[in-house]
């Protein structure tokens, strides 16, 4: 005769046996719940504001920028007054303003596909000057 106590330890440990694997899985679940329940609403994302916003800022590229010295980049275009006439458009006429490469970002900066560690200045110029399609 069996006693009562040793059958029920017995179902307990088959049923631990059972549910044991889960445990982790479940753990992981209750805890990704948990984090669910506490994240507050996700805010909607900020409207994309206009390249030539007020607002926006432009750091300046580091004069000593490798790109931008190979370039002889000056930011003020009067400081390179040899500059050649290049697709039917007169060296004094060049500006990174009017250059094909420039993307306005304020009123007197912007990006320049070339010179990546900051932003020209719109009365800027250098060799790479492509006049704008
Ligand atoms: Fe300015 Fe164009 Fe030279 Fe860039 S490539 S620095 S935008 S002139």
């Amino acid at each position: 005769m069996q006693k009562p106590s040793s059958v029920s330890r017995r179902q307990l440990f088959l049923s631990l046996g059972r549910v044991a694997p889960a445990v982790p899985f479940l753990g992981v679940a209750m805890q990704g719940l948990a984090q669910t329940a506490a994240k507050p609403a996700a805010k909607p994302a900020a409207p994309a504001t206009p390249a030539a916003s007020p607002a926006a800022s432009c750091n300046l590229a580091p004069a000593n920028d490798p790109v931008a010295t190979g370039l002889k980049y000056v930011a003020d275009a009067s400081k390179a007054p040899d500059r050649p006439a290049k697709m039917g458009v007169e060296g004094k006429a060049q500006n990174c303003a009017n250059c094909q490469l420039y993307t306005k970002v304020t009123e007197d900066a912007g990006k320049c596909v070339m010179i990546v560690s900051g932003c020209v200045t719109a009365k800027g110029w250098c060799n790479g000057w492509v006049k704008k399609a």
